[in-house]
């Protein structure tokens, strides 16, 4: 079966979807949004030139990353205004959750320009829906802020939602999380989705009190989620060893 492919618009935002990890996760309209766009705006050239070179793909780049918020969108834009297909790519998975892709997607929209996904990898849902905890409802926060008073007030807030809570951490700032946890949530089931699609990846499952005692056995490094159960979610899953 042969099928052809409408090329793609002109004046037009594409969000790709690059992989967390594994290179392999891309997929074929991905890839072909990138070999077809007239530029692809980085919010980090250096990084994204990596997949480009494994992929052989060769396009010019821009970043998006290095200006001030204000001027961050502006080149896109102009682009996009003189009927440039621009292919927007942040350093991994789905652009516009918890990194600078969310900003440009408003300012395109805003100016008037059609958005389209191309979609792929995204580290929350590979660990939602890998964690073993209920996926029918759930509450992303991203990023807790850095200073210790507000992300216990954040932490303290999300108790009231239903679902499973998820969010990024910094792996510089898992200890401090746990220890966090500990106070907010002590008895509640911790997903740790650590290193995901990569050569280490691994779901430490627990009470923050037993993540804790696995934390001081070994340091973890890497990225990772962290996930929470539901209040009422019953018992904790059989802990799985990765
Ligand atoms: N837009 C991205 C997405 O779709 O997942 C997220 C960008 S955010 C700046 C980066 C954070 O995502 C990391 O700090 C980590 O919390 C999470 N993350 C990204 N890749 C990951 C991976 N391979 N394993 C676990 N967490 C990952």
């Amino acid at each position: 079966m042969t099928t052809t492919l409408p090329p793609l618009t002109p004046g037009t935002l594409y969000l790709v979807a690059t992989p967390i990890g594994n290179l392999e996760d891309i997929t074929l309209r991905a890839l072909r949004t990138l070999r077809e766009c007239d530029v692809v705006a980085a919010e980090d050239t250096r990084h994204t030139s990596q997949l480009l070179r494994h992929y052989e793909i060769q396009r010019p780049m821009i970043s998006y990353f290095r200006f001030n918020e204000a001027k961050r969108s502006e080149e896109i834009l102009d682009r996009l205004a003189q009927g440039q297909k621009v292919a927007l790519v942040t350093d991994a998975g789905t652009p516009g959750i918890s990194d600078p892709g969310e900003r440009v997607v408003r300012a395109a929209i805003g100016a008037g320009f059609k958005v389209e996904s191309v979609p792929g990898p995204c580290a929350l849902i590979s660990a939602l829906t890998t964690s073993g905890l209920p996926t029918d409802e759930f509450h992303f926060i991203g990023f807790l802020p850095h200073k210790s008073g507000q992300r216990r007030n954040a932490l303290e807030k999300i108790k009231q939602y239903n679902g499973t809570l998820a969010l990024y951490e910094s792996p510089y700032r898992i200890e401090k999380l746990i220890d966090e946890l500990i106070q907010v949530f002590p008895d509640r089931t911790v997903v740790l989705a650590r290193e995901l699609t990569k050569r280490f990846e691994e779901f430490i499952r627990g009470t923050p009190v037993e993540l804790r005692a696995r934390l001081s056995e070994h340091r973890i490094k890497g990225e990772f989620v962290a996930l929470i159960s539901p209040a009422t979610s019953g018992s904790p899953p059989t802990p799985i060893a990765s």
